[in-house]
This record gives C-alpha cells, sequence and structure tokens, in this order.
C-alpha cells in the first residue's frame, strides 16, 4: 500500500534517549509502545494516518499506528522545532531542527516522552 509505505518514511528508525551517566542510548521505534505489549516486529506495526499540525516554531506530527500483536492502536507525536535562526541562504547547509518523540495512547494520553530523533 502506497500511503502505508509513505507514512513509514515519516517514522524516524530510531531515537535516541539521553542515560544520566552512560551517554545516549539509541533505541528502535519499530515497536509498540503500549502497556503489556512486546512487539517489536515491524511487519505487525500498521501505520494508518498522519496528522500535520504547524505552529510558529514547531512542526508536529501525529502517527496513528495500529499493532496486529495487541490489537490497539497507539500514536507516536513527533515534534520538531523550526529553525529559528537562519542567518544564511546556503543550500547545502542543513537547518538546525531537533526533534522529540512521544508516545501517546489511542486516546491521546501521553504514555511518556520517548526520546530525541
Ligand atoms: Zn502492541
Amino acid at each position: 500500500m502506497v500511503e502505508e509505505d509513505d507514512l513509514r518514511l515519516e517514522i524516524p528508525s530510531y531515537a535516541f534517549i539521553a542515560l544520566a551517566r552512560r551517554g545516549m542510548e539509541k533505541i528502535s521505534l519499530d515497536q509498540c509502545f503500549l502497556n503489556n505489549c512486546d512487539n517489536q516486529d515491524l511487519n505487525l506495526l500498521e501505520p494508518f494516518k498522519k496528522e500535520v499540525q504547524e505552529e510558529e516554531k514547531k512542526i508536529i506530527k501525529h502517527i496513528y499506528i495500529r499493532c496486529k500483536k495487541c490489537n490497539r492502536t497507539f500514536i507516536l507525536k513527533l515534534e520538531t522545532l523550526k529553525n529559528v535562526a537562519k542567518s544564511t541562504r546556503a543550500k547545502e547547509e542543513e537547518p538546525l531542527s531537533m526533534g522529540l518523540v512521544y508516545a501517546l495512547d489511542e486516546d491521546g494520553k501521553n504514555l511518556g516522552h520517548i526520546g530525541y530523533f
């Protein structure tokens, strides 16, 4: 399904978690974040809907994902801060942005801050 593939591209493969003393830990976002579910199989995760909200300083994306293992839905909330200081127009320069990723349950209840991407 084309649409599903497009949605998959919106999801970063990994998030980084800052650990107090051990630097950063890399975790896969290809997993179900709901309680009592250990699904880490990409094939059992089906992204089916996206909502994008653009604010002055950030872009917020909600990606709805159906877990075929526990048959529930969760939401990955991706918050990207826009580059505020655009001092140069050089095209080869990557805009400075930072992303935060959260997991929400089906009702939009926050399951926690996962990390950075
Ligand atoms: Zn699940």
